[in-house]
């Protein structure tokens, strides 16, 4: 429905503002794409408050400023080719879509896959490509890529993931325990790759090859 909650996303976009988002390219996308669509019909209502939200099988869509956060951090251009590891909801998969030529997604889990795909579609945003699969050795078949998002917390920096960057590439990955970890901005150079701590957050584990295995993150 046209307008359906325009007023409540305004204030989150004033609500960006304040929490320092000074990218206008980035405020626009996110008063472009409806996060509503992306969100099941229990938390719609919430849609636009600047809240991590369930989305179902034990994951969250992130909190909309610490999306805006990562996607300042990381400078996006409109030519640049990105990969997201952790699609979840779509929502900002949606907003990259505004900010660069091409966005490569990949979720672990094929419901939430499937569900984002739909709210892709049905908004018309044909510049991203999903894969269902373990986003911890990233997508190779289009790499380099130029910037990286990771959308849930690892022990350690994905090796692959680096390794699929660009050289001068960003990539945002929090790292840490299973319940905090420290978001690290990472740009690779000619050997290796440099790495510097952003500030504390707490994601969703990463489980896969080069993240939390299986039996680790279903420990209470
Ligand atoms: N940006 C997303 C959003 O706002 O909806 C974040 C979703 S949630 C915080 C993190 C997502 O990472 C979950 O959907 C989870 O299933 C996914 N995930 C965890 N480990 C993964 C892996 N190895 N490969 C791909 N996706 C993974």
């Amino acid at each position: 429905m046209i307008g359906r909650f325009a007023a409540q996303r305004r204030g989150l976009i004033e609500l960006l503002q304040d929490q320092g988002i000074r990218d206008l390219a980035i405020l626009r996308a996110f008063d472009l794409v409806p996060r509503h669509e992306f969100l099941p019909e229990a938390v719609r209502h919430r849609a636009y408050e600047d809240a991590a939200l369930p989305i179902g099988l034990a994951q969250t869509a992130s909190q909309p400023s610490l999306q805006a956060l990562y996607m300042e951090l990381l400078r996006l251009q409109p030519h640049e080719r990105v990969l997201e590891v952790g699609t979840g909801s779509g929502f900002q998969t949606a907003v990259l879509a505004q900010l660069v030529r091409n966005v490569h997604s990949v979720e672990r889990l094929r419901p939430l896959a499937i569900r984002a795909r739909e709210a892709l579609d049905r908004l018309q945003i044909s510049n991203v490509a999903i894969l269902v699969g373990d986003g911890t050795i990233g997508w190779s078949r289009y790499a380099p890529y130029d910037a990286i998002l990771v959308t849930a917390g690892s022990p350690t920096i994905p090796e692959p993931l680096v390794r699929q960057l660009r050289i001068g590439g960003r990539m945002i990955v929090p790292v840490g325990t299973m319940d905090s970890q420290k978001l690290m901005m990472v740009v690779r150079t000619n050997e290796s790759y440099e790495a510097d701590e952003v500030l504390a957050c707490s994601f969703v584990p990463l489980l896969g090859r080069f993240g939390w295995t299986e039996r680790e993150g279903s420990a209470d």
